[in-house]
This record gives structure tokens, sequence and C-alpha cells, in this order.
């Protein structure tokens, strides 16, 4: 049966294995008292400083921008992950994931502050040697400095080690000269500090600490962008820069060590983000589809209007569940590793590796999902969702770019199933063990509380196994270079991963408050449910037809949908009734 396998933790990409326990994962209704007087502190800055300038930020007023930082600075907000040694509070990472949800109401702003905190400031946190950390940080933390971080080149994006940045060392040994352009650096018009990826001797990829003033760094233009207007991007230029010996990051040949570590936590902050700006995108929606009237009624009253109100929370409900469920995840992995004796920076870097699966599924998702909320949120405003003068056009333009950075959303989907196939060839995760145990298993009874969906879950997993180790049976190593069916498995992954950690918190409220309490959430479980039902089965025809041919094909489909077949739940009724709760609280309300 599923719930003899269940555990209370989970490994990174482990939940395709086993069902979880749903009092593990901590959600949004489970924050704590110091959670709640942070994000009340964070919510009256946004409210008071930054949401009645968002128009001065757009306009690219960088000073301002600044004083933003130092203001943030002073209230302690920049400091909340980073140890007290430089001025920080030391707080989880479940905190730093509700400062990125709820700087996504800054708009433009929230990708200055992110790309200060996380890309410009970590990899000294994590790789940097105790002097450096003390010369570099606690400026940072106030707000005094700003942080970049130059990976990108002209000639390398997704292909980030194909760098043409080159560094050598000098004749006395005592500097580093830096030469190469770097190319969409944000922060770059007004940082002070540069996190800057080269290659020594025109090999081993290494990273640096630059600082603006020294001499040979110069700028290009801004870029003029479809959204986040008021975040800066220039080129970078390093003409034979001057880097002090001192200023090397890490090892030598080991930047890439910096460079993908410090996605990993980006994705997933990425992945809460989307749901901060996603949440502001359907509370317009709501208000808007309540206010205009159309055929002498509210458009609020018809049915293609309240399926894309629906569809807007469901997505935000099932993005938001698995992101604080997966950072619930690496802050235990963290305080694990703590307790082995690691030190914070390679704890949270272990921990969040472990999770890389996670994150990467939940950076797509995110993306995606908020693309979907500020498309359809457009949609629904009519002709003033083209208007510069209604809330959605800046919130369009602003979320495109979230399936570009980061890894860009194709990059994240391959890594996905790649981080599973390698981990499964490490003897770390046993998917042929997994699927012998779920063929072994009989469905669960009635008497099981959300008996149905949790038998749907273990039959998405089944089918996933059993595809995925069919697809390695027949295609070996060149499985790496079919990709569109390595897009068809990362989706089904991510299904999985979002249907489960909404069923996970409607549970758990329900084992906390009872099942009415729970009613809601578990409307938005169903839906998504039944949709990744209906997604994975026509997925499984696509990989099959593209896998396998003849009487093997037909028998493969009949098992597939055989796990797969179940009643189809009426998601139009239920639609209607989650519709209708958000239309009752005039605003995304769960
Ligand atoms: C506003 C903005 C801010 C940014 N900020 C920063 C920053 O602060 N620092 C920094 O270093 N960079 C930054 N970037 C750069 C960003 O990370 C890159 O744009 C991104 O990684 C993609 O690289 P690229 O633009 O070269 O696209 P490419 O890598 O050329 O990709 C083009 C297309 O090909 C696809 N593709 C590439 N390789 C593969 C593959 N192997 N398989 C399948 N598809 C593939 C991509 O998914 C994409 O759709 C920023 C970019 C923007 C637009």
């Amino acid at each position: 049966m599923p719930t003899t396998l269940a555990a209370t933790e989970l490994r990174g990409g482990e939940f395709l294995l086993r069902p979880s326990d749903p009092q593990t994962p901590r959600f949004p209704e489970d924050f704590s008292e110091d959670q709640d007087l942070i994000r009340q502190t964070v919510q009256d800055f946004i409210d008071t400083r930054v949401r009645p300038n968002l128009d001065r930020i757009d306009q690219l007023d960088l000073e301002f921008s600044r004083q933003l930082l130092t203001e943030l600075g002073e209230l302690g907000i920049i400091g909340i992950p980073f140890p007290e040694a430089y001025g920080g509070s030391n707080m989880d990472f479940v905190t730093s994931m509700l400062l990125s949800e709820l700087f996504a109401q800054t708009h433009s702003f929230s990708t200055t502050f992110n790309a200060h905190t996380g890309i410009g400031m970590l990899p000294i946190l994590y790789f940097g040697t105790p002097e450096q950390k003390q010369r570099y940080l606690p400026e940072l933390v106030r707000g005094e400095r700003v942080a970049a971080y130059c990976l990108t080149e002209p000639g390398s994006g997704s292909d980030a080690l194909a760098a043409k940045s080159q560094a050598q060392l000098s004749e006395d040994g005592q500097h580093y000269l830096l030469r190469g352009q770097k190319m969409w650096i944000t922060n770059a018009g007004m940082a002070d500090v540069f996190i800057v990826f080269a290659k020594i001797d025109g090999q081993h990829f290494t990273g640096f600490i630059v600082e603006r003033e020294w001499a040979g760094i110069s700028f290009g233009e801004e870029e003029r962008k479809m959204g986040i207007k008021g975040s800066s991007t220039r080129q970078v230029f390093f003409e034979n820069v001057k880097v002090p010996r001192e200023n090397l990051l890490g090892e030598i040949g080991k930047g890439h060590k910096i460079a993908f570590n410090i996605l990993n936590i980006g994705r997933i902050k990425l992945a809460v983000g989307a749901v901060g700006g996603s949440k502001e995108a359907a509370d317009h929606s709501i208000r808007y589809a309540l206010e205009r009237r159309q055929f002498g009624q509210p458009i609020a009253q018809f049915g293609a209007i309240q399926h894309k109100l629906a569809e807007q929370a469901t997505r935000i409900f099932v993005v938001e569940s698995a992101s604080y469920r997966a950072a619930q995840q690496i802050a235990t992995r963290k305080e694990q590793l703590l307790a082995e004796g690691h030190s914070l920076a390679t704890a949270l870097l272990g921990a969040a590796e472990a999770f890389s699966i996670e994150c990467a599924l939940l950076k797509v998702q995110g993306s995606e999902g908020v693309a979907y909320v500020v498309d359809e949120g457009g949609q629904l405003f009519g002709g003033l969702g083209c208007s510069e003068e209604a809330p959605m056009a800046v919130l369009y333009r602003d979320s495109r770019i979230n399936r570009i950075f980061e890894g860009t959303n194709e990059i994240n989907r391959m890594l996905s199933v790649d981080r599973l196939i390698k981990r499964s060839l490490q003897g770390e995760l046993d998917l042929k063990a997994a699927l012998q145990s779920m063929e072994k298993a009989s469905p669960l009874g009635t008497e099981v509380p959300y008996a149905e969906e949790k038998n749907q879950l273990w039959a998405l997993k089944k089918a996933f196994l059993l595809l995925l180790l069919h697809s390695l049976q027949r295609k070996g190593q060149k499985m790496a270079q079919e990709q569109e069916l390595l897009i068809y498995l990362s989706d089904w992954m991510a299904d999985v991963y979002l249907a489960e950690s909404a069923l996970l918190r409607t549970e758990k409220r329900q084992q906390n408050e009872g099942p009415a309490a729970a009613e809601a959430f578990l409307e938005l479980s169903q839906t998504y449910l039944q949709e990744s039902l209906d997604r994975c089965w026509y997925r499984s025809r696509r990989l099959i037809a593209a896998l396998t041919v003849g009487t093997a094909a037909a028998t493969l489909e009949d098992r597939i949908n055989a796990i797969l077949r179940f009643p189809a739940r009426d998601v139009t009724a239920l639609r209607r009734r989650i519709a209708a709760r958000l239309l009752k609280a005039e605003k995304y309300a769960f």
C-alpha cells in the first residue's frame, strides 16, 4: 500500500518514489510570529516607500533605487539571510523565500534587490575567504554598496563555460590581468562590486571579486528592455583590469561550482517571486472582473472569465505550495549538514544542490505560471489589457524575463531529468526498486483520507517511472539527445511535484483544522490533479510513439492507459466553485 512507504523526510527527487507526510512541510499558513512580523515590516516598506514610486523606479532613477537599498540595509532586511558576523540576522531559508515573494510587488526593483542579495552577494558568502567576507559583506548587508554578477557574454549564455574572458597572473604574481566582455549584467549601472568569471590562462574557469573604481572597467549603454525597465542592465568591459591576487574567489578552475550552485537558490526564489507577482495580477483580475459590465452584467458572471480566474488561482496555489515545501526540505537538509559539522555556506549550498531537481522544476513552473496569470489577466481586461494606464501591461512585460534568466526554461527542463538519471545511475535513487514496489501495491481504500487523489498521484508516479525506465532502455546514453522527450518527462515530474505539494497542504489543513477548512484547498488540488492526469496521458502517447513501434507500442500503451484510467472529475464545476470564492473575497484568498 502506498501509505506503508511513508517517511517523514525525502531526499531530492525522491518525491517520485515515495509518498510524503503532510505534517512535514511548512506552508504559508504555518509561518512563525517572527516571520509574520517580517512580512508586516516589509509590506509597510513596500507600501510606503516603493509602491508610490514605481514610476520613478521604472524611469531608471538609479539614485533612488540605491537609496531604497540603503534604507533596506538600515532596516536589517538585506541582512535577513546573512550571518550576524557580517551584520545580518541569520534567519532561515524559508524567510528568504518570503522576502522574494513580497519583493515581487516592487516590480523592477525586485530584480535589483534579488541580484544584489542573491547572485551578487551569495558567492562571497559561500566561497569567499574570511578576509573577503569581512571586507565586502558588511557594507553590502548595510546596502551602502551594491553587488552584481557577471557570467553571461555575447557568445556564451546558456553555454556559460564557453566564456572568452581571460585572466593572467602578472609576472610579480601580485595580481591578475582581467580582459573580457560581459553582457546583460543586472545592476551594472550602479554596482560597486562585481563577481566576474574568466578563464585563467584561457583554460581554468574561475571567479573574481572586482571593484568598480579599478582602472580598465567600462560600461555599455543601458539596454532598452521590454520589461523590468527600472532595473539597470548593461554590458561590462574589462580591459587589463588589475585584480589583486587576494580577490580570486574560491579555487582556480572551480568557477563553475560558484556559477552553477548559486543558481539553485536563485531558481527556487524566482519561483516564489513569480507567485508574488501572480497574486498581484490575480487581485487586479478579480477586481476588474467584478467592476467591468458587459451585456448588462459584471464580466465575472461569465463562465469564460470564471475559468480564467480559477485557473490563475490554481496555478498560484500549486506553485506556492511546492515552493515552500521545497524551501522547507532545503532548510531541513541544511540543519542536518550543519549538525554534521559543515560550515553555514557549505550546508546551504549542499542542501540546495540536494534539491536541484525540485529547484529546476519550480523555476520553470513559477515562470510559466506567472506568464499564464498575466496573459489571461490582460485578456480579461480587454482593450485595457494593452493600455499602459491599466495595471496589467507592466506586469505582462515585467514577467517575460523569468523564463529566460537563472537558466532558460529549456535548460532547466533538461537539467531536471539529467539530474534524476544521474542520481539513479549513482545509486542514490533506486528507480527500478521503486517501480517494482509500486507494481505490487494495491490501491488505497476509501477509509483513507483523499484516497482517490493519492491513488491518482501514485498512478502518475508509477507511469512516469515505467516510461522513464523504458526510455533509458530504448535509448541508453542517447537519451540525452532526445530533448523533446526529456521535456515531456520533465513536465510530468513537475506535475507530480506540484499536484502532490498541493494535496499535502490540503491534508495538513484537514488534519489540523478539519475537512471544512480544507475544502477550498481540495478544490484547487483536485483541479490541478485532473489536468495533470490528462496532460500526462497525452505525454505518454507522445513518448510511446517516439520510442516504440508495433505490438510493443500497443502493449505499453495499454499498460499506461490501465494505470492512468480514472473517471474524469468535473473540473468545470470545481473551477466555478473556486471562482465563486475569489469573487466573494474580491481578491486571491487562499
Ligand atoms: C534582463 C536580463 C538580466 C540578466 N541579468 C544577468 C546577470 O545579472 N548576470 C549574468 O551573468 N547574466 C544575466 N542575464 C543573462 C541571462 O542569464 C541569459 O540571457 C540566459 O542565460 C540565456 O543566455 P542567452 O541570452 O545567451 O541565450 P542562448 O543561450 O543563446 O539561448 C537561446 C535559446 O536557445 C536555447 N538553448 C540554448 N542552449 C540550448 C540547449 N543546449 N538545448 C536546448 N535549447 C538551448 C535557450 O533555451 C534559448 O531559448 C540577464 C539577461 C537579461 C535579459
